[in-house]
């Protein structure tokens, strides 16, 4: 497995690959990885037949008063991930090499990007889009997947591909789960024990919206009371529990198309999202 600390490392590979004919995927990450980035890496094979897996703490995706100081990190885990996952190459730069001092292109999108985490997180898809528009340019990536976890992040990436005619594809992949229901995130560790046993009151409501739905319940409010009084129950501070139109992420009453239900909560000072598509 090769580790590209450099643009230039990454471009040469992906050259070399290019010219034997094999199609590159690329994995996003801000590392701390877990089963829910491992299973991206396992679908990218299926896609792609290069796997780069990308390691960066994008900074300009955090808020001022936001965790990017004290995000965990362990690149020597992350390795070991992306090895036993048949990965073959991370990339693994440095803010300095990706932010020049003088850095001022931004790719913002314009609709999407203001609902939702977009309400509490003013300048995070700003960041994120800037940063995978930078890393699709640098891995040459004819592929990228994303998890569904961050539903608006991936659907928001899939229209900016579009929107600006990017050759690549994008793949969303399943949301995954700790065995207790929680949804996996490299944040679940500032969660103390409490906290976390707490939390369940997110996929729990999750879980119980999602039966109604399959029940046949359409209505919007309903299957949003059921996981807002799941949070509440678990003494959860709820940012947001919308039920939205998946492809324009605007609110909808009665779910006739496709939907996702969707909630970003607090336990403690962590602040953690949890979604389920409706289709
Ligand atoms: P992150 O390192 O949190 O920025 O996530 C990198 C990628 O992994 C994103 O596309 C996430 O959506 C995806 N991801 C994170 N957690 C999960 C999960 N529990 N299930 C599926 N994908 C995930």
């Amino acid at each position: 497995m090769n580790i590209c600390k450099t643009v230039e490392d990454v471009r040469a590979l992906s050259t070399a690959w290019h010219k034997e004919g094999k199609t590159i995927g690329l994995v996003p990450t801000m590392g701390y990885l877990h089963d829910g980035h491992a299973s991206l890496m396992d679908i990218a094979h299926r896609h792609a037949d290069k796997i780069i897996v990308s390691v960066f703490v994008n900074p300009t995706q955090f808020g001022p008063n936001e965790d990017l100081d004290k995000y965990p990190r362990d690149f020597e885990r992350d390795q070991a991930v992306c090895e036993a996952h048949g990965v073959d190459a991370i990339f693994y730069p440095t803010p300095q090499l990706m932010y020049a001092p003088d850095f001022s292109t931004w790719v913002h999108e314009d609709s999407l990007s203001q609902l939702m985490c977009g309400q509490s997180r003013p300048i995070h898809f700003r960041g994120v889009c800037t940063v995978c528009t930078k890393l699709f340019n640098i891995s040459l990536c004819d592929v990228a997947v994303f998890g569904k976890k961050d539903a608006q992040q991936a659907l928001i990436i899939r229209r900016m591909v579009r929107d600006l005619n990017m050759p690549l594809q994008i793949v969303l992949a399943p949301l995954v789960r700790e065995a207790d229901g929680l949804a996996m995130s490299s944040r679940n560790k500032y969660l103390s024990a409490e906290e976390h046993q707490r939390a369940l009151s997110i996929s729990k409501g999750i879980f119980a919206a999602q039966k109604r739905y399959e029940e046949g319940e359409r209505n919007a409010d309903a299957l949003k009371r059921i996981l807002t009084e799941s949070i509440q129950k678990g003494e959860g501070q709820i940012d947001y529990v919308v039920l939205m139109d998946q492809d324009t992420l605007r609110p909808i009453e009665q779910i006739d198309r496709p939907a996702l239900l969707a909630c970003a909560a607090f336990f403690g000072k962590t602040r953690l999202i949890d979604n389920v598509f409706l289709e």
